[in-house]
């Protein structure tokens, strides 16, 4: 059995560590264009902001260590050209040596992630514009950042690496701005909840710009400034693209596997794609929506991570599905944790469910208790039946369990009045006697009669 697995990063690492234990014997080959493999794409933020200090610490294995570990072949600096389905072959060359050789495999999984989406905007080829997607990245922006004295970074696109990124550039004492075209920060969660996360930015000195775009970047060899489209000018000596990825499928197209309507590689629960034998996992590939029951394209980590164990476990002889997911996700925005999981009321209304809103603030634990502060808490339940469909939690502390509760009450398929009765923990320093998440249960029971 000879199991090939092309890139080398969540999904690629988990499928191959999963398939050699699943299957000791199998022949298995981890093939990555880059130099590095296994590294946390999650941590790059803070080890731009030196909170995490050594590289090697994002870098949770080196090709060596990995390939001992799980007794697992890694090529790194090889890149795979062509898929030939027929007779299960790649072409793998070698970026090193610029060679190219001929690989035969039993199953594939391709694991090729996401690239970021960087626009066809005036003046970007200029230095010290860049996006932020590998360790590599990082390090280029630690350089610029070292070597260059930067003092002003202008952030493009407000969502959640944007956004964590002004947190790390502040760290390092940076002034920072952020332009983003839409009217609030993070299009992952309504408006009111954005302004809080707005308000939060600019008591940090974080200088927003909201509504507008970027007309074009200026500057002779090196950015100097970002022009926006109403013209404002925000000087600039380090500008991060953080404008979203879009999925790495070119090497799957080629070789006739179908793509979803998202433009991400079809798969089932199985993580099969539409050629037989050929799994794919992580950003490059679709999930279901466990309430809707729809494709989508959510490219996190965590799910990288699921679905590159389940396609593993597949193509290495097991059976496992993958339930799918809903859209759950966390983010530290300064003081500030934000979190969503599952519909909120318009994806609940275009979806064909009755929604209702719970909005409303909390206090993370005991008022009496020290430190105590706020969480805003937003819930979305269907009006039919009373079910959890959505929730939305913010706030400095006690953000993170409530948002993992509501979502796993999501997915058991609780309803408003199961969240009271859930025997959560309590004791002043982490909740009060009712804690906010049976409060959301009570308002939206009463809400619902
Ligand atoms: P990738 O990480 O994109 O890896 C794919 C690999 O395939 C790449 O190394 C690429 O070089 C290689 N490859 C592509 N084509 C070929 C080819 N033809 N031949 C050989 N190799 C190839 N997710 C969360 O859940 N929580 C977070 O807090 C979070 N924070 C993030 C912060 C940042 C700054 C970033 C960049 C991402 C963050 N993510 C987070 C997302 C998470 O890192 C990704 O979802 C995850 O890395 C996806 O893993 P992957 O293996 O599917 O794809």
């Amino acid at each position: 059995m000879k199991i090939l697995i092309v890139g080398g990063v969540a999904a690629g690492t988990s499928a191959a560590a999963k398939a050699h234990r699943v299957n000791p014997d199998a022949e298995i080959t981890l093939i990555e264009k880059d130099t590095d493999i296994s590294y946390a794409g999650c941590g790059l933020p803070y080890y731009i902001s030196q909170l995490v200090k050594k590289r090697k610490r994002v870098v949770i294995n080196t090709a060596e260590r990995f390939a001992e570990k799980y007794d697992v072949d890694v090529l790194t600096e090889h890149e795979v050209l062509s898929i030939n389905p027929k007779n299960k072959t790649l072409i793998v060359k070698d970026l090193n040596k610029n060679k190219e050789k001929k690989e035969q495999y039993d199953k594939l999984i391709i694991s090729t992630g996401a690239k970021p989406f960087v626009p066809p905007i005036a003046g970007i080829e200029l230095n010290n514009i860049m996006p932020l997607r590998t360790v590599n990245d990082a390090d280029k922006i630690k350089d610029i950042i070292n070597n260059k004295g930067i003092k002003d970074a202008v952030i493009i696109g407000a969502g959640l690496i944007g956004l964590e990124m002004a947190e790390s550039f502040d760290r390092l004492g940076i002034n920072v701005s952020v332009v983003e075209m839409q009217e609030h920060v993070l299009p992952n969660i309504s408006s009111d909840m954005a302004e809080k996360v707005e308000e939060h930015l600019e008591s940090k000195g974080v200088n927003l710009i909201l509504g507008d775009g970027v007309q074009k970047f200026q500057g002779q060899d090196e950015i100097e400034s970002v022009i926006t489209q109403s013209g404002e000018k925000i000087k600039a000596d380090l500008v991060l693209l953080s404008l979203g990825i879009r999925p790495e499928v070119e090497l799957a197209k080629k070789a006739g596997i179908e793509l979803g309507e998202t433009g991400a590689i079809k798969v089932n629960e199985k993580m099969e794609t539409s050629l037989e034998d050929i799994y794919s996992a992580g950003d490059c590939a679709e999930s279901v929506d466990i309430l809707t029951n729809k494709a989508v394209w959510i490219p996190l980590g965590s799910t990288a991570n699921k679905q590159g164990r389940i396609a593993g476990e597949n193509a290495a002889g097991g059976d496992y599905s993958h339930r799918g997911i809903m859209k759950t996700g966390i983010s530290k925005i300064f003081d500030y944790t934000v979190a969503t999981t599952g519909l909120s009321k318009k994806e609940a209304e275009e979806n064909g469910f009755n929604p209702i809103e719970i909005s409303f603030k909390a206090a993370n634990h005991a008022g009496y208790y020290p430190d105590v502060s706020k969480l805003y808490i937003k819930g979305i339940f269907d009006k039919e039946d009373g079910k959890i469909l959505g929730a939305e939690v913010i706030g400095e502390a006690g953000a993170d369990k409530r948002i993992d509760v509501l979502s796993t009450a999501i997915y058991s398929g609780l309803k408003a009045k199961d969240l009271f009765q859930i025997d959560l923990a309590y004791a002043p320093p982490y909740s009060s006697p009712k804690d906010p998440v049976a409060i959301l249960g009570i308002l939206a029971e009463k809400k619902l009669k």
